[in-house]
């Protein structure tokens, strides 16, 4: 039994209330790019690269996926050395590894159904069978109501059941931040996890002045304060700060991740599966970060295929430090507007009182409606 066939999938559907972080672009369509391989006996395993999708689709249909046709399913780590080295001249970082990673998941998903296994279970086993789920939202969407709509957010995600919640962060000046995370923490009592991130839009004296004020607020983590090339930066903000500074959901493969984990740059590394190289790359990212006493807490922006692969991943991660009360590291659950992550798995990837089992069937653990990716193919 061979892969027979590579076929990618773009996806696009508009959304109804357009939002931006503080990088400023208004979301105004959600899209992704599936993987679908098929082998020669027809087990099909399905990935998803992050990212501008066409791009992705690019680097596999004209690079990727003809070198994958022909080899065996089960090679997955083989085939992953094979790509990256094929690609890396002309990219080691970004789209050309979120085309791997899309592969390398989709191969996991081939792999798990051959062997009647969910993938967690063959990339070291399940340190838990349902994780907790933080929602990521409090984006800004309307500008004249930045406090209220946050407000009226947060309490929403505590109504649905929710324990931890992260907010964007960066609007302009460290006052009107404090004054709409502290809004939130009001609303939200002290018993609800509180994440800030910034999405990397300040300098590294602001990250600073406005981490010192946000501690006030029991944040439990600042994600992405500063731009992600500025290691020194990071390793600054991180020292200055008493919270948690975490980051690297621009960062791609062990390589990459490596000298920020070995300086302590972040105390937290958060890969994506479906950008940083995938399951398999993940894995080692994991293992680098915790010779170094980084946790590693993945970041999710994905469908419901890459929220799979994610929650797979997030299984087969140790307690970070090992404890009689542990925090497990916990799944990024977004919740703006998104057809992929709520229909694309014919039964949806749900939390309940915060929290989201992991898929127990074989590969993903997902079956996927062909319905939903005919209605938004753009590509
Ligand atoms: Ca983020």
């Amino acid at each position: 039994m061979k892969i027979r066939k590579v076929t990618t999938h773009v996806l696009s559907a508009p959304v109804e209330h357009p939002f931006t972080s503080s990088r400023g672009w208004l979301y105004k369509t959600r899209g992704t790019c599936l993987v679908e391989i098929e082998t020669t006996d027809g087990v099909v395993g399905w990935g998803e690269c992050y990212g501008p999708s066409a791009v992705a689709k690019a680097f596999i249909d004209t690079q990727l996926g003809p070198r994958v046709v022909g080899r065996d399913p089960f090679d997955v780590e083989v085939v992953w050395e094979d790509l990256y080295n094929r690609i890396k001249d002309y990219g080691p970082k970004g789209m050309s590894i979120a085309a791997i990673s899309g592969i390398d998941i989709a191969l996991w998903d081939i792999v798990g159904k051959l062997c009647g296994r969910p993938v967690h279970k063959l990339i070291g086993g399940a340190f838990r069978s349902e994780v907790d789920a933080y929602a990521t939202g409090l984006y800004f969407t309307d500008m004249d109501r930045l406090i209220d709509e946050a407000v009226e957010e947060a309490e929403g995600y505590v109504r649905d059941g929710f324990r931890a919640v992260k907010m964007k962060i960066g609007l302009g000046s460290i006052e009107r931040d404090y004054e709409r995370v502290a809004a939130v923490r009001k609303a939200v009592g002290p018993d609800i996890r509180l994440m800030v991130d910034a999405n990397h839009c300040f300098s590294v004296p602001t990250a600073i002045r406005l981490g010192r004020r946000l501690e006030e607020l029991d944040i439990e983590w600042f994600e992405e304060p500063i731009s992600p090339e500025d290691i020194d930066g990071y390793v600054e903000v991180s020292r200055a700060l008493d919270m948690a500074v975490a980051g690297g959901e621009n960062e791609f493969t062990r390589w990459g991740f490596r000298d920020a984990i070995v300086r302590k740059a972040m105390d937290i590394v958060q890969p994506d599966v479906c950008a940083a190289g995938g399951i398999t790359e993940c894995k080692k990212i994991a293992a680098v970060a915790s010779t170094h006493g980084v946790e590693c807490v993945p970041h999710a922006w994905g469908s419901a295929v890459g929220l799979a692969a994610t929650l797979h991943f997030l299984a087969s991660l140790p307690d970070q430090p090992p404890s009689l009360f542990p925090f497990p590291p916990m799944l990024e659950f977004e919740q703006c507007e998104n057809p992929f992550r709520d229909h694309l798995s014919t039964e949806p990837i749900q939390q309940v009182k915060g929290r989201v089992a992991v898929p127990s069937g074989p590969g993903l653990g997902i079956e996927i409606d062909r319905s939903v990716i005919d209605r938004y193919r753009a590509g």
